[in-house]
């Protein structure tokens, strides 16, 4: 396989047992002319099966993925798998390492860059590669993300409604499957070029999550982050055994109107009315924003315009204009 690509890497994804490596993608900086940045990566390969594609650190403030995958690859004996599995614990590695959701070198966010430039920028580059070498190899891919330090979401595995109903129903059963509370299918209100997106459209099995976050790291959502991870690998029969069963059932909801995701009305300080999980009917107040200029003023009070479950809400108190306040989800099915 050869592709046009400025990436390099150490790795043979053709070669029998476990590697770990580096995809090398050049950065010139003004310390360093002729410079790399690192993107670490590991390949767990043995006999035939599918491959499952992993992906943390898409955005640099969510670590579920970042310190989830690094301990699958220290655990999982080449022996346990039929298949192969690639794992990159930060794709947007300078992001992760600054904290930030967008990458501090070029201002882009990793999850709106695809498919990505083989001239572009860093961000770009590193897309353009997941696309062009990563997705051909790959019939599963999972793309691991949180509410970063802004939103607070209700744990969950997430996916487009795609149009072919075979693909669809494999992802919401590997969704299910995960073992997460809630399988949320959400439609894009926040720009294109969605990492899962490209997946989806090129037919793979793809699955996102919401793991929680508000800049919290719980034993718990880490613990969902593992065995959802194997359990998918399970399913899929990249590892013997089947699913663990999930402490609840999990449910099948879905955002599909872009009522259901609520914008900020004004800049200000955004007070929740409602928590993850509770519900909320069209026409209540599910939160107001105060004036930061002029407090004494009274707070702009947001209504909802559907009924539906609380999936995420803003966790960060200073609001924009625009930006995404609630999330309502109601139960979905095919
Ligand atoms: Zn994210």
């Amino acid at each position: 396989m050869s592709v046009d690509t400025q990436i390099w890497t150490t790795i043979d994804f053709e070669k029998q047992g476990k590697q770990i490596g580096f995809l090398g993608v050049p950065q010139s900086t003004n310390t360093a002319g002729w410079a790399t940045q690192y993107l670490p990566i590991a390949v767990i390969k043995n006999g035939s099966g599918p491959t499952a594609l992993f992906f943390g650190g898409n955005h640099g403030d969510e670590y579920e993925g970042t310190v989830t995958l690094p301990k699958l690859a220290r655990a999982i004996d080449p022996a346990q798998v039929q298949g192969r599995i690639i794992m990159i614990p930060m794709l947007n590695s300078p992001a992760g390492q600054a904290g930030t959701r967008l990458s501090p070198v070029d201002g882009k966010n990793m999850n709106r860059a695809f498919p990505g430039e083989r001239n572009g920028t860093i961000t770009s580059i590193i897309a353009h590669y997941v696309y062009n070498a990563l997705f051909p190899m790959a019939d599963l891919v999972v793309d691991i993300h949180s509410g970063g330090r802004s939103i607070l979401f209700a744990t969950s595995v997430n996916m487009h409604h795609v149009a072919n109903p075979k693909q669809m129903q494999g992802m919401i059963d590997s969704g299910i499957a995960w073992g997460a509370p809630c399988v949320f299918v959400y439609r894009d209100v926040g720009g294109e070029g969605l990492l899962p997106s490209h997946a989806e459209a090129l037919g793979k099995i793809t699955l996102g999550t919401e793991l929680g976050s508000a800049a919290q790291f719980s034993p718990e959502i880490l613990r969902i982050t593992e065995t959802g991870v194997y359990n998918v690998l399970r399913l899929h029969k990249i590892l013997e055994g089947t699913p663990t069963a999930a402490a609840q059932e999990p449910q099948v909801v879905g955002a599909t109107e872009r009522e259901d995701y609520i914008m900020a009305p004004v800049s200000g300080i955004f007070e929740p009315f409602f928590d993850l999980e509770d519900q909320v009917r069209a026409g209540q107040p599910i939160g107001q924003i105060h004036n930061m200029e002029e407090p004494f003023n009274e707070p702009r009070v947001i209504h909802a315009e559907t009924d539906g479950m609380v999936m995420g809400r803003r966790a960060l108190p200073l609001t924009r204009q625009g930006d995404c306040v609630m999330v309502l989800v109601r139960p979905f099915s095919l």
